[in-house]
């Protein structure tokens, strides 16, 4: 039998048991009991201290969209569909806080509508997330669907996703229950045999079906600690019933199905050839519920995000603007980067050209235009900060093709 010395001295196992003990002067604990302590203490701190989320702001939705427009280009339909749903949040976390209050009336609940979004890689759905993380005060974590795994498996269990949630909450549990979450890569957990396109199974219907009970809502044990649960381990109890989800996924190849649904609808509609052209490069505009069950999404996983949107591919138009109008644009902080050694920077209109018809070109969409700045402006990022005399520079397209040549993102040619 262990001796008292060598047990924790609040729950009572051994060192053996409990990775690490502290030692006192009368006793021992545990990580684990200090981890509840630390839950202790914040709900009581939170008892006293006057709730946060009262004191929010309540933007209204075209405030919250003006807000995403400063960051994100284009995607008018996601920003407006996310505004409403931020704003709807806010009203069901201000409904519980002010319950009973002058003018509510308890009888009605309003549930939450989790939200799927759904585009290629590159097109905004991070930064929409991270935006709105940016903008909210309410607690908001961002989780990859690719590292959970049913429980039992190497991997991660869904609940680490909630540990995400309590850490931004500074584990204060009420506060993390009004939160938001960000669940990227769905698509990666969709089932294999109903979608010939996925060639790797990270863990499949199992993990939605462990998804699932988070979404509808539910109350989850979550060690505080993260990693794996085991028996011993204390564990926090999170509510997810008011908790807003948010998954995003590139749905490789949802077009065909979608076009094979579109197809069945219009059977019998006769379509010029140009028509039929134009929807076929925007099919993911008519994306809706069943095609993301025939992706391989469970049914149950589908019903529980009800509200479906898309972000459309980055065309031309849009990289351009992606460079230039950001508040945090590219040109921008390449401007400043050059400003803090006195030097003037200009890119001119042709040269941008080339850059997004290069960001094209390579297939890199969105997330290529910063690597190809760095090509053409590296030289003189190298050279004139030593140049005391050159308090200018002017990137002409012949400048930018003779820099992106002589660099190796030149060979980046995609077949
Ligand atoms: P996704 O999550 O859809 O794969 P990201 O949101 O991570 O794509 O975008 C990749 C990069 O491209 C980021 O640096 C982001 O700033 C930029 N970007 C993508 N879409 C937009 C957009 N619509 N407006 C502004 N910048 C964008």
């Amino acid at each position: 039998m262990a001796k008292s010395s060598d047990k924790c001295s609040f729950c009572g196992r051994s060192r053996s048991e409990a990775e690490v003990l502290i030692a006192g002067i009368n006793g021992n604990i545990c990580q684990d009991c200090v981890a509840q302590a630390q839950i202790i203490l914040s709900e009581e701190h939170s008892i006293k201290k006057p709730q946060r989320v009262k004191e929010l702001k309540l933007m209204k939705p075209s405030e919250i969209k003006k807000y995403l427009d400063q960051y994100v280009i284009g995607q008018e339909e996601a920003k407006r569909i996310l505004s409403v749903a931020v704003y709807n949040h806010y009203k069901r976390i201000s409904q519980s806080t002010f319950k009973g209050g002058p003018g509510s009336n308890d009888d009605v609940e309003i549930e939450k509508s989790n939200i799927i979004i759904v585009g290629e890689t590159g097109t905004g759905k991070t930064l929409l997330a991270r935006t709105i993380a940016k903008m909210l005060h309410v607690p908001f974590a961002i989780a990859d669907a690719t590292v959970l795994t049913e429980a039992g498996y190497v991997g991660e269990d869904v609940e680490s996703i909630l540990v995400r949630l309590l850490q931004a909450s500074d584990y204060d549990v009420k506060l993390a229950e009004q939160g938001i979450v960000f669940i990227d890569e769905i698509d990666k957990i969709a089932r294999k045999s109903d979608n010939p396109s996925i060639t790797r199974d990270v863990s499949g219907e199992g993990v939605q079906q462990a998804l699932l009970k988070l979404l509808e809502g539910s109350v989850a044990n979550v060690p505080p600690q993260g990693g794996r649960k085991h028996p011993e381990q204390k564990m926090i109890q999170i509510n997810t019933e008011k908790i807003l989800f948010i998954a995003g996924g590139a749905f490789d190849g949802i077009e065909k199905i979608i076009a094979s649904r579109m197809r069945a609808n219009v059977i019998g509609y006769s379509k010029n050839k140009e028509q039929v052209d134009i929807d076929k490069n925007n099919l993911m505009q008519y994306i809706a519920p069943p095609d993301l069950k025939k992706y391989g999404l469970i049914p149950e996983i589908v019903g529980r995000l009800p509200v479906v949107t898309f972000l459309s591919p980055l065309d031309k138009i849009a990289l351009k603007r992606i460079l230039n109008e950001p508040k945090n644009a590219l040109v921008k902080q390449f401007t400043r980067l050059f400003e803090m050694d006195d030097i003037e920077l200009t890119i001119t209109d042709e040269a941008l050209d080339l850059i997004v018809d290069k960001a094209i070109e390579f297939k890199l969409g969105a997330r290529g235009l910063r690597s190809i700045l760095e090509a053409i402006l590296n030289d003189a990022m190298f050279e004139l900060p030593s140049k005391k005399s050159v308090k200018e520079l002017i990137v002409t397209h012949d400048y930018a093709n003779e820099k992106l040549l002589k660099n190796p993102i030149a060979r980046l040619k995609v077949a």
